[in-house]
């Protein structure tokens, strides 16, 4: 059978790419291994933070205003609800480039954003305990996204707008030969005029059969869930956060529902294969003792683990995205290595994605994330 465009990996970015692409109409086949929204790559664990004053840096800005957008947009069309306005509390030193930048960002673009010294925080919620050397810049107008229901979403839209979905269908073999695209998986071969790669933590390998070896690091993360006071941590009282402090950086989510917190810690996490099986949460000894260590620094309300998973980063050496075009196929568009900071923008990088399957280029600028910055170092 042949289609218009092939998407390896219907993910975060993968999904939300086949949704655009179908709905220029597009033929458009969706290869994954599983079965997304699933919990095997980089998308699962119920909520993923959504901030528009960046600390990464003001060129995610434009993207982040216009990811929300989408957002907004999938709710209407589906009727969920797939955004909760929480707010994040981005805490760190005045002086650090995360809170620098958060503060640019805010007067760049003017974003809301409410700028409390420690007391300060400490009085508006009462489940923090800051000391004197931190800040806080509060963000209302952002907050958190059901990320396993986002994917749904775009799913039951890409299917609607008649894109193929194939689930347990692993890509083993790539081919791109005068504009054409030949992808085989164990038990059939499919052929397409484009292709988007969006594999997440396997896309190095998927890449090097496009001559592409990038600097790309799979990484074992873990988060957790704490039984929290509900007075004082429940999401209609208590925001998102994320804390730079001198042991690490360290993000959560209020209790939604009664979930309970959930906290994670967004630095460090070792090196792995994701091919291999990866160790559950609390194999590794410092797993839990780890987040207890940051809830009794800074929210010390006798927090009691309720349970925990492991998660995949996709690390860039300096831990900003791949969006591009490939240096030598046009037809194949590729996003990768999202460092840990990437689902907010996958409504966006879905329209990106796209967009230069459909016209070679795209409205946003993604100059940050070119291949090239990678091709020439290595
Ligand atoms: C614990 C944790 C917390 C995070 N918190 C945040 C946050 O708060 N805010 C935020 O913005 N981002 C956050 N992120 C990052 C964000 O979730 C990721 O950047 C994003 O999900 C990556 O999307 P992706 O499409 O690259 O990967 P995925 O969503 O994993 O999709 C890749 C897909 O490719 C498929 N695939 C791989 N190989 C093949 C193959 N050979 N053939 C067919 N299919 C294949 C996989 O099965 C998978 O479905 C977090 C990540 C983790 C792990």
């Amino acid at each position: 059978m042949h289609y218009d465009v092939i998407v390896i990996g219907a993910g975060s970015m993968g999904m939300a790419a086949g949704y655009f692409l179908s709905k220029s109409g597009k033929r458009t086949l969706l290869l994954d291994s599983f079965n997304p929204p699933h919990d095997k790559g980089s998308h699962h664990g119920d909520t993923r933070i959504i901030r528009h004053a960046y600390g990464e840096g003001e060129d995610y800005v434009p993207l982040a205003l216009k990811a929300q957008e989408l957002w907004h947009d999938l709710e209407k069309v589906t009727q969920k609800q797939l955004f909760l306005q929480t707010g994040v509390l981005n805490v760190g030193n005045e002086k650090s480039d995360f809170i620098q930048n958060i503060i640019s960002s805010s007067e760049r673009y003017s974003l809301p954003l409410d700028v409390l010294d420690s007391s300060e925080v400490n009085k508006r919620w009462a489940g923090i305990t800051l000391p004197n050397d931190y800040i806080g810049c509060f963000e209302p107008t952002s907050g958190v996204l059901k990320c396993e229901d986002c994917i749904e979403a775009y799913r039951e839209l890409a299917e609607l707008h008649g894109a193929s979905i194939l689930t347990n269908s692993k890509v083993k073999e790539i081919v791109v030969h005068d504009k054409k695209v030949t992808i085989k998986t164990e038990e059939q071969t499919f052929y397409s005029d484009a292709l988007v790669v969006s594999a997440g933590a396997w896309s190095g390998s998927l890449l090097s059969m496009l001559n592409l070896n990038l600097p790309l690091k799979p990484t074992r993360k873990t988060f957790a869930w704490f039984d929290a006071n509900e007075h004082l941590y429940n999401h209609k009282d208590f925001p998102a956060f994320s804390f730079e402090t001198s042991q690490g950086l360290y993000y959560g989510f209020p209790s939604i529902n009664g979930s309970g917190l959930k906290v994670g810690r967004h630095d460090g996490g070792e090196k792995i294969n994701p091919d291999e099986s990866i160790l559950g949460f609390g194999e590794v000894e410092e797993d839990e003792a780890d987040l207890m260590q940051f809830l009794n620094d800074y929210m010390p309300f006798k927090q009691q683990l309720k349970y925990g998973k492991t998660c995949m980063y996709t690390l860039t050496p300096d831990e900003h995205f791949i969006i591009d075009l490939h240096p030598t196929y046009s037809n194949v568009a590729i996003a990768s290595g999202f460092s840990g900071h990437g689902f907010k923008f996958s409504s966006v990088v879905g329209q990106i994605l796209g967009e230069l399957i459909i016209s070679g280029k795209t409205e946003q600028n993604i100059s940050p994330f070119s291949i090239n910055r990678f091709i020439k170092s290595l």
